[in-house]
């Protein structure tokens, strides 16, 4: 390791006047993961600022509906959430999915969201790599490339988000709350993590200084229908090689309107809105969850060890909408 200052704060107005605007400064929170990169010398922050005295660890439903969850809220809690277990089953399950119940106790709702790829070369210092040091090649195109990402690619780096949480709140309609020295902005989910594209090294559009204080839900009435299907090598502790949230409205036989995202295949966590609006108003049958499931992997473009994905994640999906729609 190496020197950096290590300060505590108390409030977000303490957190966001040490932070300022330093490039070089970053929060921790669970530290289930800034630590890990920090003792590998893959993130090297001169000012690290814990924030875990900070009020955001309350889990709210609004007058509108809409669930408000702070920051620092962690992900066994959000998890065991009686209102999220019950009407947003797929966010449960996908946490209760992730990690080991050790890590879930620690890592916070706004640290899952901005953990980093768990691509091996990224943690070889000595490999080039893209996102760890821009310009150096990408060694996952030709290397052995079987966890990586087969949707939202560049030539420049095809690692997955590795987030279970994040592939259950891209199916729901999520806003990310911000707050700096200039003030509050909200972030929709969509918009919050970035394709790899020629800059892969940049993961997300938050800016130096910018604090995570609450993730917000929208009210969706059919989430209590919904399900995450998650494929790995080993029943736990490990990453998804595919997984599936969807949600599904159901009536008669027939679906009214659905949701489904992808996790373990995309560059980030990825909404297969092409599939949504194919299965909308069609029997909730084989014949339209295999045809879903095909237009959600349409654009996939396998790699030497991972082409096998592309039919895992197309079987993830179809399991899930049996799951979820009969
Ligand atoms: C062995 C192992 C297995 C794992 N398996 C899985 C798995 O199967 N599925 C899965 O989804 N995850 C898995 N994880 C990852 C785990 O979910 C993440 O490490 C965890 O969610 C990160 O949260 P944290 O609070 O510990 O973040 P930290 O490590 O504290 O921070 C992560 C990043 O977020 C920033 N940050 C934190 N809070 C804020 C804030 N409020 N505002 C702005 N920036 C902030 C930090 O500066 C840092 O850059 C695993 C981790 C390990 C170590
Ligand atoms: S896939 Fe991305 S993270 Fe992995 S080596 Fe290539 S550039 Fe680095």
């Amino acid at each position: 390791m190496y020197p950096f200052i290590f300060t505590k704060v108390n409030d977000s107005a303490g957190a966001i006047s040490a932070v300022g605007t330093n490039p070089h400064a970053k929060f921790i929170s669970g530290g289930t993961n800034i630590l890990d990169l920090m003792k590998m010398n893959i993130e090297k922050p001169e000012l690290l600022i814990d924030i875990n005295n900070l009020d955001f660890k309350k889990i709210d439903v609004q007058s509108n509906g809409n669930i408000l969850i702070g920051a620092l809220v962690r992900n066994s809690d959000l998890a065991y959430n009686a209102t999220i277990s019950k009407h947003y089953p797929l966010l449960s399950q996908a946490l209760l999915a992730g990690a080991s119940a050790q890590l879930r106790n620690m890592a916070t709702t706004a640290g899952n969201l901005l953990q980093r790829t768990r691509c091996y070369y990224f943690y070889d210092t000595v490999m080039p790599c893209n996102k760890r040091e821009p310009g150096t090649g990408c060694s996952a195109l030709t290397g052995y490339n079987r966890m990586h990402a087969i949707l939202g690619i560049s030539d420049k780096c095809i690692a997955t988000h590795p987030s279970d949480m994040c592939v259950a709140l891209a199916a729901l309609d999520t806003i990310i709350h911000v707050q700096n020295a200039s003030g509050k902005r909200t972030i929709p989910f969509a918009d919050f993590h970035l394709l790899p594209g020629d800059t892969p090294h940049i993961d997300n559009v938050l800016q130096p200084g910018d604090l995570i204080t609450h993730v917000e839900i929208a009210a969706l009435p059919f989430a209590n229908n919904s399900t995450y299907v998650k494929v790995r090598d080993r029943a736990s502790y490990e990453f998804a090689l595919t997984s599936a949230a969807v949600a599904l409205d159901v009536s008669g036989g027939t679906i009214k309107a659905a949701r489904i995202a992808l996790g373990g295949v995309g560059t980030k966590p990825w909404r297969a809105t092409a599939a949504e609006q194919f299965v909308a108003g069609k029997p909730a049958n084989e014949e339209t969850y295999e045809a879903a499931a095909g237009l959600a992997l349409k654009d996939a473009k396998g790699y030497q060890y991972n082409a096998f994905k592309i039919e895992l994640a197309k079987r993830s999906i179809i399991s899930a909408l049996q799951n979820t729609g009969g």
